[in-house]
């Protein structure tokens, strides 16, 4: 197994690990690096949101500030003083012992090196002070709460009235080294979860697509199916079932290989054996006696044609299916030539007993390699009257169908096809079994007839198909977009196509 830069298996890894170290990274950076400044912030807050209270409770419920100071300055372990420029209305500290020193601060508080702190609509002054004797600090904050000196019914008041509140930050040093501590031992478990949950997931993702991986490389020798095993993810299930399905595919092309090589060697070698018979026939007894001799000889032509059309429609055939046919385009006139080629029928002695029943529109032009749609007229008809019923009729039809599209369709009422053949008759060597034991004509086909049918028609990109309804009839079809150009143009056209011919 490999563990590439590129595999999943290493890029899993990195990721899992990429991830756990940032998570790290951001709790490292918020818990400790930025833990002092973000304690700081929420304790000015806090000092800003008391302020505001008192200030609101000063203005419109005076009787009651003694009473919510008292709470602050316990809950919250506040210095709060409310004083005027004669005389100080409440005090309250839950400082003890420095008392002292912070009233002395706030005697010197010097309002102009202070920060300047907007709250809501209010601007308060702020400070962050080192404290005496210990490494820790403390917030100052100051404001007005009130401008004009006046009787406010519990107070009188001279001058402004301000608010003072002292603060402690309390030492986090420790706090934040002990987080440190614990965030060093969680990123070292948190990478070692990492790892092994990458190794697992990576082994679990990457487990199933290595055995299908083998079992691809197995298709080469000819061991097409795959083990059908259920996988935890519905991605490497739908996978297998692809990879399923296209050996399913490569397993039915191999197998019609080889019974196209075995048809064709049967096909070939019937008529061979035939000639060399009739030929030792020759020979050996009816030389001299002309009337058998011609009989025997007219076997021997017959089977030699019967062999070059066979050898002509698989080439055919392979010269489609490898994309090597050249198409020539022309247009012509479909609805004239039809019916020269159904008379050219007509002419052919073996089907004077059948009657070809022509019902064509005129003029309705095609541009389309003429040979290669000849041969599939030809087909069309030549299964028709092979497969006709006891009226020996066939109906060939060419009519204009709505926006511009031509129809052409042969029918006859013969035996038809059920549904389950009806899929399979466009594939090469494909023959409806039985059904030659009772139709005369259908001893001489290939099978390979409609295949190039459909080679022919999809290279000229025409809509095709075949309507049957059993002991009814089969209708043929191909549909294709009438031409229609400047009648001088068709004519140079169809008359470079004769003298081709
Ligand atoms: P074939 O040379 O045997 O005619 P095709 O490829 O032309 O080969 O046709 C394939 C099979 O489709 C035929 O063997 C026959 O069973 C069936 N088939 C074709 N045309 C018709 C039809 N008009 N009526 C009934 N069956 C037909």
């Amino acid at each position: 197994m490999k563990y590439a830069l590129n595999s999943i298996r290493f890029r899993s890894w990195l990721l899992y690990v990429s991830f756990a170290l940032l998570i790290i990274g951001f709790l490292y950076f918020f818990q400790v690096l930025s833990l002092p400044a973000n304690y700081e912030r929420m304790k000015i807050n806090e000092t800003a949101s008391a302020v505001k209270e008192l200030k609101d409770v000063w203005n419109n419920d005076p009787t009651n500030i003694s009473k919510v100071v008292s709470e602050y300055a316990h809950s919250k372990k506040m210095y709060i003083e409310i004083s005027d420029v004669n005389r100080i209305f409440v005090r309250l500290s839950q400082l003890d012992k420095n008392n002292k020193e912070v009233e002395q601060i706030i005697r010197r508080l010097d309002q102009t090196k202070m920060d300047k702190l907007k709250y809501g609509n209010d601007v308060y002054y702020t400070s962050t002070l080192p404290r005496s004797h210990t490494d820790s600090k403390a917030i100052i904050m100051t404001a007005v709460i009130a401008q004009e000196g006046k009787n406010n019914g519990v107070f009188q008041t001279n001058g402004e009235v301000r608010i003072y509140i002292y603060n402690y930050l309390e030492p986090i040093g420790s706090t934040a080294e002990i987080i440190n501590n614990q965030l060093t031992f969680a990123s070292v478990v948190i990478i070692f979860c990492a790892f092994i949950l990458s190794v697992f997931f990576s082994n679990s993702f990457t487990k199933p697509i290595v055995e299908i991986s083998k079992s691809a490389l197995k298709l080469p020798q000819g061991k097409f199916h795959m083990k059908k095993r259920k996988h935890q993810f519905s991605e490497i299930n739908d996978l297998t079932e692809a990879l399923n399905s296209a050996s399913d595919e490569i397993a039915k092309t191999d197998d019609l290989r080889k019974e196209l090589m075995a048809n064709i060697s049967h096909d070939l070698r019937t008529p061979l054996t035939m000639i060399k018979a009739y030929a030792e026939m020759i020979r050996d007894l009816s030389g001299d006696i002309p009337e058998k001799r011609e009989k025997h000889l007219q076997v021997i032509i017959d089977e030699t044609n019967r062999l070059s059309s066979l050898v002509t429609d698989v080439l055919d055939l392979s010269k489609l299916q490898s994309g090597v046919a050249e198409m020539n385009y022309s247009v012509i006139d479909f609805s004239e030539h039809l019916t020269q080629l159904v008379t050219r029928f007509t002419l052919l002695d073996e089907v004077k007993d059948y009657h070809l029943d022509l019902n064509s529109e005129k003029g309705i032009f095609i541009n389309a390699d003429i040979t290669k749609i000849e041969q599939v007229v030809y087909n069309f008809i030549n299964n028709a009257l092979t497969y006709t019923g006891d009226d020996r009729t066939v109906k060939i039809r060419l009519y204009r169908k709505e926006n511009g599209i031509a129809r052409f369709e042969v029918s006859d009422s013969g035996v038809g096809i059920d549904e389950e053949n009806l899929k399979y008759i466009w594939e090469r060597y494909y023959r409806i079994k039985n059904v030659g034991e009772t139709h005369q004509r259908a001893k001489k086909g290939s099978g390979l007839g409609l295949s190039i049918v459909k080679g022919v028609l999809e290279m000229h990109k025409f809509r095709y198909g075949a309507d049957s309804t059993v002991n009814v009839g089969s209708t043929f079809w191909f549909e294709f977009d009438e031409y229609k150009e400047k009648p001088a143009e068709i004519t140079a056209s169809k008359k470079t196509k004769r003298n081709a011919k």
